[in-house]
């Protein structure tokens, strides 16, 4: 029932912490994480996914809503058929001061990480984790330049348990008028926080951090934590070591690193219960609206949806219906339990399987 825990931050149940970025209270309930289920669960089985599907919009060659795919190798981006955002988008008329419209202007692009349908970014080689991020990179700096674009929100959402119906390795690239609102109470704690303190506030995370016992994998580059302040069970943040704003401040070495770091978190997920880990992922950076935000903390976060192989966090009556997040675990374990896994995906344990195709 009691958590008990050797390092000096304490943890009690009861407890509230502090979300530094969104500004937020955190609720920590890990003593009733325990507790009987009796609803659904969704372990997910290993069905087996063949290299091509002709049903597929995004492998090589099929046909999508609108076209179709060249026989691209390697990481291959396009302009998504049903943007949420569009340069056709006119500016609605109607609107009042209090209910306003504007046009959701911008693009949407879809990037596949491979062409092979079965894979998944612990499938790619360090060359292929390393084309990944130079696309997002490019991505972000031309999208970003656009008068009709204020911020690059990248994104992948793996599993049917977060909507994908389709298992072709890919994310998503929204770029609009509009800054996502997570990024944009960032901004706002982000500067308040060098205001005040002269001081970067990833800066200060990654110190606290690194300081702790939460820390699951750490390259030349990049850091890899279950944050002091977690809203999911396995919620995890990379964290770049010096303070960025966004990709396109990544030297090569560093964009090569994110890769690698991408591919760790992944797979350490993976083999935390051998079996494909559902998420959202975010790459978090700072909006494209022409501003000053070299203050901005660069990172990514990874939000997966699943407390037990078989136990779904579902959002529910505190955090739709009051909007605020409740944790059914202790940070430190969970962050224990990923770092005990081993960096090496467990299909690739397999004598039968090539060891050498992580280039
Ligand atoms: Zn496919």
């Amino acid at each position: 029932m009691t958590e008990t825990s050797s390092n000096p931050e304490k943890f009690v149940i009861w407890e509230q912490r502090w979300h530094p970025l969104r500004e937020e209270w955190v609720l920590y309930t890990s003593h009733r994480g325990g507790r009987p289920w009796i609803g659904d669960t969704h372990q997910t089985g290993a069905e087996l996914i063949p290299a091509y599907d002709p049903d597929c919009a995004l492998c090589p060659g099929n046909k999508r809503v609108r076209g179709e795919n060249p026989s691209y190798a390697g990481v291959y981006g396009f302009t998504n058929d049903l943007p949420c955002f569009s340069v056709e988008g006119v500016l609605p008329t109607g609107g009042d001061e209090f209910y306003q419209t504007r046009a959701a202007s911008g693009t949407a692009e879809v990037v596949c990480y491979s062409p092979d349908h079965s894979k998944t970014f612990v499938d790619l080689s360090d060359e292929e984790c390393a084309d990944v991020v130079a696309l997002w990179t490019d991505r972000y700096r031309e999208l970003g330049a656009r008068d009709d674009v204020d911020h690059v929100l990248i994104f992948e959402n793996k599993g049917s348990l977060v909507g994908t119906s389709n298992p072709h390795p890919h994310c998503q690239i929204y770029a609009g008028n509009m800054i996502y609102g997570f990024t944009e109470r960032e901004v706002t704690s982000a500067r308040r926080h060098h205001e005040h303190e002269g001081d970067f506030i990833g800066q200060e995370i990654l110190r606290r951090e690194l300081a702790g016992p939460r820390i699951i994998a750490e390259n030349a580059d990049f850091v890899a934590c279950v944050p002091w302040f977690a809203r999911y069970a396995y919620e995890v943040y990379i964290l770049p070591r010096r303070q960025l704003a966004s990709l396109v401040e990544l030297s090569l070495s560093e964009q090569s690193a994110l890769g690698l770091m991408i591919r760790e978190v992944t797979t350490r997920y993976d083999n935390l219960w051998q079996m494909p880990m559902p998420y959202v992922m975010a790459i978090h950076q700072a909006p494209t609206d022409g501003q000053d935000y070299r203050f901005y903390p660069f990172h990514v976060e990874f939000h997966p949806p699943l407390r037990k192989p078989d136990i779904l966090k579902y959002l529910a009556g505190p955090e739709i219906g009051g909007g605020s997040m409740t944790n059914e675990s202790n940070p430190d374990e969970k962050a224990a339990e990923l770092k005990a896994v081993s960096p090496v995906h467990y299909k690739k344990t397999s004598p039968v399987d090539d060891v050498n195709s992580h280039g």
